[in-house]
């Protein structure tokens, strides 16, 4: 007799500053890789935000492979995202590196990141659990998905449910694009726990012909939404260029992904409309 699995765990919506995430709802967080500068920042905001985005996402402290790189604006950028959600309403996405940046961060962050490299830090994992904050938790590049999960717990076992999984691309053989991205890992995630689960196909692809079709992908798959790169102007992007989306193509994007996302059954998530307020 063929064993079967176990139905698939029903994933529970967690809803952020009023936008569901997971359930029947799909998000879309979009931004800049990196905050670089407030005439940057501000039209990347309004540009995801006009296009329907869920959440805005932009580093302030960012992980850079070589320590030579641009690090980031920290302060003044949790700054300037806190001035890009006050225009724009949106709720804000940013990456913590160090458990002493946490507090700063938490004064703006409605999600905070923990990013591949920091998969398995389980001191920052503990003390993301015990902020309370929701947590967007990415798969390290190395990572299986077990460990994964495991990672997930050090953040549940201290109180905090918030968690949001994301796949994002992992080291193979392959060399023709950044990462590959592990498609499967959805609906494999989504078998051993109840979290939503998320898509980055801006750092599996490492370059922009690459994002759409990887979306449409995931959201297909049953993804619960997906974060990606967007700059008003990617060739003068600090980091992450080739990856972002352009800014002016980007509500066609959120359109197509909107078509992907309701074969999966899924809605895009938005603000829920005022009580009484007529659309
Ligand atoms: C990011 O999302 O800004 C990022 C650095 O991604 P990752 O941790 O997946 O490399
Ligand atoms: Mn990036």
């Amino acid at each position: 007799m063929i064993e079967t699995q176990p139905p698939a765990a029903e994933t529970e919506a967690l809803e952020i500053a009023g936008r569901k995430i997971g359930g029947s709802s799909f998000a879309i967080i979009a931004g800049p890789c990196a905050v670089e500068s407030r005439e940057q920042l501000l039209e990347a905001a309004q540009i995801v935000h006009d296009a329907g985005a869920t959440l805005l996402r932009g580093g302030a402290y960012k992980p850079r492979t070589s320590p030579y790189a641009f690090q980031g604006l920290g302060q003044e950028g949790l700054r300037l995202l806190a001035e890009a959600k006050e225009q724009t309403g949106l709720p804000v996405v940013t990456e913590v590196l160090d458990p002493r940046d946490l507090e700063h961060v938490l004064e703006v962050a409605d999600v905070i990141q923990i990013g591949s490299r920091n998969m398995q830090n389980y001191a920052l994992l503990a003390e993301a659990g015990r902020c309370g904050a929701p947590v967007l938790l990415k798969r390290g590049l190395s990572s299986t998905l077990d460990e994964l999960l495991m990672a997930s717990e050090y953040i549940l076992r201290e109180g905090n449910e918030a968690v949001i999984l994301c796949e994002r691309g992992i080291r193979t053989f392959e060399t023709a694009y950044r990462f590959t991205l592990d498609l499967a890992a959805v609906p494999v995630l989504k078998e051993r726990t109840h979290l939503p689960v998320i898509v980055d196909p801006s750092h599996a692809a490492g370059r922009r012909e690459l994002v759409t079709p990887l979306s449409l992908a995931a959201a297909a798959v049953g993804a619960d939404g997906l974060l990606v790169e967007v700059h008003p102007c990617p060739e003068e992007a600090v980091c992450d260029g080739p990856q972002s989306l352009v800014g002016s193509e980007f509500a066609g994007y959120v359109d197509r992904v909107r078509a992907a996302a309701a074969l999966a059954g899924k809605t895009l998530s938005g603000v829920a409309p005022l009580a009484g307020v007529v659309a």
